[in-house]
């Protein structure tokens, strides 16, 4: 059995790393403080084509599978939470159109998405569908050869910024459940945005609630087969990034901690010389570790076409995004009193950790999916 990444996933990682110590940890802090877009950030990483990583080479992408995508959001996440978001939710609207899209669609979008002349965000949540999608309101009706769709949208990451939305609608009746939702291609200057999250994380790529009337949407941008979009989305598992980018904060947060008490001195010696410290940090890399391999389990899983690696990249978000909370609460008790200032970035690591138990949908329901794997209850 093999623990190890391949020669290409180091070298990618290490690409990304440097990458990371150069670009983003030093405006990191200064981004999220500000609550500036990483703009330069994301355009320079289009520029060494990570914008396509798992975008397919015959349209530009560089075709890599779900463990170069856990490992490039683990190393940017490292870096700052938002640009491995940027990235994955980008990359998981191009999956999208790529899996399911017509030939046309896909020639259309995929090479401007994978250079990020095109920027992709989800439209998926509701205010009254948050875990439960299906009950969502939008609803899309015929007319001709055009769609016409009223409703909202919330928590509709990094809308502003980007410039296509990948909109889910129900175009069936309910008694068809789940297969009644379509999902279409949609400019996201025909959104509204009518109210902007003050969220606590994640602050450089917010979030925000939009609503559309009477938008006309050609029948060629429908993606994927019509009323299947919430079970097409079932079979992709590009949700790995969760567990990835809470790697890349516990890992963050492991680092700073060590780094403190190496440095501060109290009682005439660092620190880190007592063992309750000690121990601490010994528990914190262990949560580490533990994060990574599953969620490199889960990602290895979905590129096998493994059925377990839905139940797989459950587990790998539950135990990752807790592990990163724990380890950035961790690393501000180390802190002390400075850890509790937005003087260094463990603050912001706890901040961004609280997103991801909820983002991608909430830990317990994903404790419902390994209960039911653990159970052998049928999942469709
Ligand atoms: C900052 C941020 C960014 C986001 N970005 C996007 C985005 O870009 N696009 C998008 O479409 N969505 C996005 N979301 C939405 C996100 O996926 C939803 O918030 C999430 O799916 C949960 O929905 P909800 O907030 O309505 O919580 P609810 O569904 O109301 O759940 C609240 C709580 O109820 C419990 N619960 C609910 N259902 C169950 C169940 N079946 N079993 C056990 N417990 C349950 C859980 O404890 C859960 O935490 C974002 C959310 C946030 C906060």
């Amino acid at each position: 059995m093999t623990f190890r990444l391949t020669d290409d996933q180091r070298e990618l990682r290490d690409e990304i790393r440097r990458f990371v110590a150069s670009e983003l940890t030093p405006v990191a802090s200064t981004l999220d403080h500000s609550h500036t877009y990483p703009r330069g950030v994301l355009d320079a990483l289009a520029d060494r084509g990570v914008t396509g990583l798992t975008v397919d080479e015959a349209y530009g992408g560089r075709g890599e599978g779900h463990v170069e995508l856990a490992v490039v959001v683990e190393e940017l996440s490292a870096g700052m939470m938002s640009v491995g978001a940027a990235l994955a939710l980008h990359l998981g609207v191009a999956s999208v159109v790529e899996r399911f899209g017509s030939d046309a669609l896909r020639g259309d979008v995929l090479p401007s998405m994978a250079r990020f002349d095109t920027v992709g965000a989800l439209a998926l949540t509701e205010a009254n569908a948050g875990s439960d999608k299906a009950a969502m309101e939008t609803r899309a009706v015929r007319e001709g050869s055009e769609w016409v769709v009223s409703g909202h949208k919330q928590w509709v990451t990094n809308v502003r910024e980007a410039d296509v939305a990948l909109l889910y609608a129900k175009t069936g009746p309910e008694a068809a459940a789940p297969e009644n939702v379509s999902a279409f291609l949609v400019p996201t200057e025909d959104l509204t945005v009518d109210h902007d999250w003050a969220a606590i994380g994640g602050n450089s790529v917010p979030t925000a609630r939009v609503e559309f009337a009477d938008l006309r949407v050609p029948d060629d941008r429908m993606v994927g087969e019509q009323g299947m979009a919430l079970v097409e989305r079932g079979r992709l598992h590009g949700g790995v990034n969760l567990p990835a980018r809470a790697v890349g904060i516990a890992r963050a947060a492991l680092d700073a901690a060590v780094d403190y008490a190496d440095e501060r001195e109290q009682f005439d010696q660092p620190i880190g010389e007592f063992q309750g410290v000690q121990w601490r940090l010994a528990t914190m890399a262990g949560r580490v570790d533990a994060a990574r391999l599953l969620t490199l389990r889960a990602a290895d899983a979905a590129d096998r076409g493994d059925p377990d690696a839905g139940a797989q990249t459950s587990m790998a978000k539950v135990h990752a995004t807790e592990a990163a909370v724990e380890n950035a609460s961790d690393a501000m008790d180390v802190h002390g009193g400075v850890g509790f200032t937005s003087e260094y970035p463990v603050e912001r690591y706890f901040r961004d950790a609280k997103l991801l138990t909820v983002a991608g949908g909430p830990n317990d329901v994903h404790r419902n999916t390994v209960a039911d794997a653990v159970r052998s209850v049928p999942t469709e």
